[in-house]
């Protein structure tokens, strides 16, 4: 028995589906609407079901197992990987950062692909199996895997998917023992899913590879150097195009270092000089966006209806966060969890590990330091602290990070609207549209919204986004007549 619409009930019906296979079993969802005589009836065609299936003698077989649930351990399946050669298939999740990351598993000598990216056959093969209560992200990453095991070029015996796992209160934590039970059904149990949590993925990396930490944090801190310098200069190019020509370039040149192992802080320097060729004109203020929500959600262009673009199109400026402060977030939750629980040494290491990245992050960044207009970004203590008149202190996950972001960018007026990206009935982002009311009471001069995903059609999200962007121009309006 379930709530509508209930966050873990979305993934545990899959699991009691699998448990009862062949036996007969009720599942009754609950709302504020549900009638008692809806519920009466269902429950009266449950036990007829189950008087018939008496008479016929018929009897249920249970294929789920905890190996199936549990599955390997990431670090046996990355040795795995590297031992037998095994291609491993990176979501599409952009191509901003994946393309990098791909060149970090490759330069470790992991085949790494990324998977072509997401179209409406993801969605057809996605909708085939879940039941669509999910996390948007979930159907869409679930689509992907399906659409490729369904391809010519892919050889079962050869292929692991890399699907990051989570450990908080997050549905993230689901989507790993889903996607096996997933191709268990499809008929290929050999296939393995390499799932490092995110809050210790580059600890865990580490002890299969040393290396592979290190290229990959490079890959991610790179990437967002990058992105960000793009995303600032194309709405004011004076030649169309040349951003995205010179964008495109960079990447290139970022994923060729990588692979071989080249020296990062000359390509940053590199592609600082390329930046600079670009011919921009400031004279006309443009409204700047800042963008916070569900993680997956933002990244990925096909999920959120390309909405970065979209925000351009209609004049403004996108200022998005970056893909490392979801990276300082984890190290800085698990660095509270480890003390609580008195694990020194791990927190040591926890410690030592975020040291380092933001050492090697600042010099990533270095050339474009007096390029990026928002940069240096606050740490994950000073976001919490911004977000603590909001959100619960004891609210450990990108609830606090999101509220504190988009508090700093209003307060610091680098921003004059805030975006929400979620997946409708996402268990972070629904209270941070919350949080978000109360915010908006507090920045009036603000245009501050939520847009919830599903998959659904294009038209409503640009109706919508046009009102948000009219009314983002009239305050930056309003400010250059003060
Ligand atoms: S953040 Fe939201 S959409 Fe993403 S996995 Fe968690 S519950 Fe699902």
């Amino acid at each position: 028995m379930g709530n509508f619409r209930c966050g873990p009930d979305s993934f545990l019906s899959h699991f009691v589906h699998e448990e009862m296979a062949g036996k007969p079993y009720l599942e009754l969802e609950i709302d504020e609407h549900s009638a008692d005589a809806g519920i009466m009836t269902r429950i009266e065609a449950f036990l007829d079901s189950i008087r018939f299936l008496r008479k016929q003698g018929a009897e249920g077989k249970t294929i789920i197992t905890k190996e199936l649930i549990l599955g390997k351990t990431p670090g046996e399946v990355a040795e795995n990987v590297l031992k037998t050669g095994k291609t491993l298939y990176l979501p599409p999740v952009n191509n901003d950062h994946v393309f990098a990351l791909e060149a970090a598993f490759r330069a470790n000598g992991i085949n790494a692909k990324v998977l072509p990216e997401t179209d409406v056959e993801s969605l057809m093969w996605a909708r085939k199996y879940t039941n669509n209560k999910e996390c948007y992200p979930y159907i869409v990453i679930t689509g992907d895997i399906v659409r490729a095991t369904k391809q010519e070029w892919f050889d079962p015996d050869n292929s692991t998917f890399f699907m990051p796992a989570g450990n908080g209160v997050c549905r993230l934590n689901h989507y790993e023992s889903m996607q096996r039970q997933v191709l268990h059904n499809l008929g290929l149990p050999q296939v393995e899913l390499y799932a490092p949590t995110a809050e210790k993925a580059l600890i865990d990396m580490g002890r299969v590879n040393l290396r592979l930490p290190i290229d990959c944090w490079t890959a991610i801190a790179a990437s967002d150097c990058l992105f960000s310098a793009y995303r600032q200069t194309k709405p004011y190019e004076v030649i169309k195009g040349k951003t995205e020509r010179v964008y495109e370039h960079v990447k290139k040149m970022l994923c060729e270092t990588i692979l071989n192992h080249g020296n990062i802080h000359n390509t940053m320097k590199l592609a600082r000089r390329e930046f600079d060729t670009i011919e921009v004109d400031k004279s006309i203020k443009k409204p700047r966006i800042g963008i916070i929500g569900e993680f997956y959600l933002r990244w990925h262009p096909y999920s959120n209806n390309n909405i970065f673009e979209l925000i351009e199109r209609l004049g403004g400026e996108v200022v998005a966060p970056s893909v490392g402060e979801n990276m300082y977030h984890f190290n800085h939750t698990m660095m509270d969890d480890t003390k609580r629980k008195k694990k020194r040494l791990y927190w040591l290491e926890l410690f030592l590990s975020g040291r380092w990245q933001k050492f090697h992050e600042h010099n990533i960044y270095k050339p474009f330091a007096d390029f990026l207009e928002i940069y240096p970004e606050p740490s994950v203590q000073e976001l919490e602290d911004l977000a603590a008149p909001y959100a619960n202190e004891i609210i450990e996950n990108e609830i606090t990070i999101s509220i504190g972001k988009a508090r700093w960018l209003l307060e610091t007026k680098q921003v004059c609207g805030i975006i929400n990206l979620i997946p409708f009935t996402c268990l972070l982002g629904t209270p941070i549209a919350a949080m978000l009311k109360r915010l908006k009471e507090d920045y009036p001069d603000a245009a501050i919204t939520t847009f919830k995903f599903d998959g659904g059609a294009e038209v409503n999200i640009l109706t919508r986004l046009e009102a948000f962007m009219h009314q983002a121009h009239q305050y930056v309006d309003q400010q250059l007549t003060f």
